[in-house]
């Protein structure tokens, strides 16, 4: 054995051992939610004790109507399920439903069909013929990347259920598996034997290919096919029809069905809707996301970046009630460049815009992260100070007025702003920011470029 072959089997074996550790783990809720059938296999035990036949019957009937609910399901589901394989053994299941029915009705005691005595073996081993295929086919679909055709699959498994009916019922060119008195013929021993060969090879696919199965849905599918194997191992040792392995093997027949059951139930009920709700989730995120830009947007002035008008006066009336509150001040200044309609009409509106962002950036650029600066309109700015008093509030507003002096946007071109500034402390009336604007007035007519504080 090469080095390569040997590091392969060894990565298969933890595999394996690590996949069974996995399978074995069972849990609390799932135990809780099995009472009820483990109830209901342990009345069907004292039905056998009673009368066979009804044991037969109801074990039958249970599995019959789990096939028929399976296939419902899968059927249903059909579009929001994105695996083929699962949907094919859904669609399956429906016709050995359809199958153990027939199997069901014709059983030796039933009555119902009396012209011959083997249809219900024959029909036995039809049904199992065609649950190990499905689930070798099935495969044949998992590996398809494009969506199966299930109205195709549905027709093929008609015309399939129909043949094996007719040369059952009408041909009777079906090999007879069981004599009374005499047991099972060599066809049944052999057939059981290669549908369990089928089984084995389609567990040891799934093991293989378990990557394209979620764990929960893995597990229940190794499950289903462990316990198929064992039903149809105790069905090769039976030697009467109402013998004890057939009770066994009919015990595990209805748990394999649930198992699959529950596999479709899995990822055609709860991981849709699990899909579903995540995809809700996302959109709500989103949309969250959505609006809070959106509000951002609300508060912010397009062209410079800065608070707008309205945002700044929810700005000041905050910083007003912290004054009140914790009695503190805080300064205001607000700005306006000089001579603005100039720029414009020498250079155009594109021009004067430029003008406006440059002196916003130089506002932005000059305050630290706690102060606030808005677009009041047009080329009036206005920046809020918490903490600040008119001495400090001086000093920020001359380093801004001189920023934006030396500001060069076009050779020749000198920009200037005017600023009347204002603090609020506890206790003032006065609305601050008229106050602020009144003395932004009298900066302008006292020559401009300048500040004035009283
Ligand atoms: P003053 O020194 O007295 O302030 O003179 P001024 O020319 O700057 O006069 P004023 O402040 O009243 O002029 C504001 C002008 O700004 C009026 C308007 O046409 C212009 N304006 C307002 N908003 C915008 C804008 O978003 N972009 C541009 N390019 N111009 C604007
Ligand atoms: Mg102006």
């Amino acid at each position: 054995m090469t080095r390569s072959n040997l590091l392969n089997l060894r990565s298969l074996n933890s595999g394996v051992s690590w996949t069974m550790s996995n399978i074995l783990s069972v849990d609390k809720r799932d135990l809780q939610n099995s009472l009820l059938p483990i109830a209901a296999l342990v009345l069907l035990y004292f039905s056998s004790l009673y009368n066979y036949l009804l044991f037969h019957s109801l074990a039958e009937i249970f599995s019959i109507c789990i096939a028929i609910t399976t296939f419902s399901i899968a059927w249903n589901s059909r579009e929001y399920m994105n695996n083929n394989y699962l949907l094919f053994i859904g669609i399956s299941y429906l016709f050995i439903g359809v199958l153990d029915l027939f199997h069901t009705l014709s059983y030796k005691g039933m009555n119902i069909f009396t012209d011959y005595d083997f249809y219900a073996n024959q029909l036995w081993i039809a049904a199992r013929f065609m649950e190990s295929c499905s689930f070798l086919i099935a495969f044949f679909f998992l590996f398809k990347n494009r969506a199966m055709n299930s109205r195709y699959v549905l027709i093929m498994y008609v015309a399939v259920t129909a043949g094996i009916l007719l040369s059952i019922f009408t041909w009777k060119v079906f090999p007879i598996c069981f004599i009374d008195g005499t047991g099972l013929t060599p066809f049944k021993v052999y057939s059981e034997y290669v549908i369990c060969v089928i089984l084995l090879i389609d567990t040891l696919l799934l093991v293989r290919y378990r990557r394209f199965f979620d764990d929960a849905v893995y597990k229940l599918l190794i499950w289903s096919l462990l316990t198929t194997i064992a039903s149809e191992l105790a069905f090769t040792v039976y030697i009467s029809n109402y013998g004890f392995s057939n009770l066994v093997g009919h015990y595990f027949k209805i748990i394999s069905f649930y198992f699959m059951y529950k596999a479709i139930i899995e990822k055609g009920v709860k991981t849709p809707y699990a899909l579903i709700f995540r995809e809700l989730k996302l959109s709500e995120a989103a949309l969250a996301e959505q609006n809070r830009i959106l509000e951002n947007l609300a508060s912010i002035d397009g062209l410079t970046g800065l608070f707008n008008h309205g945002e700044i006066y929810r700005l000041i009336n905050d910083e007003i009630e912290r004054v009140k509150r914790y009695d503190s001040s805080f300064s205001v200044i607000m700005f306006d460049i000089d001579h603005f309609k100039l720029a414009n009409d020498t250079y155009g509106h594109v021009f004067g815009d430029s003008v406006i962002s440059s002196v916003a950036q130089i506002i932005k650029g000059s305050i630290r992260s706690v102060d606030m600066a808005g677009r009041y309109g047009g080329d009036e700015f206005i920046v809020v100070l918490p903490q600040i008093d008119m001495k400090g509030c001086l000093s920020v507003a001359e380093r801004i007025r001189m920023a934006v002096e030396k500001l060069v946007i076009r050779e020749g071109f000198v920009i200037t702003v005017s600023a009347g500034i204002a603090a609020y402390f506890n206790g003032l009336s006065d609305d601050i920011v008229n106050t602020a604007d009144e003395r932004l007035y009298r900066a302008k007519q006292h020559g401009r470029n300048r500040i004035v504080n009283d």
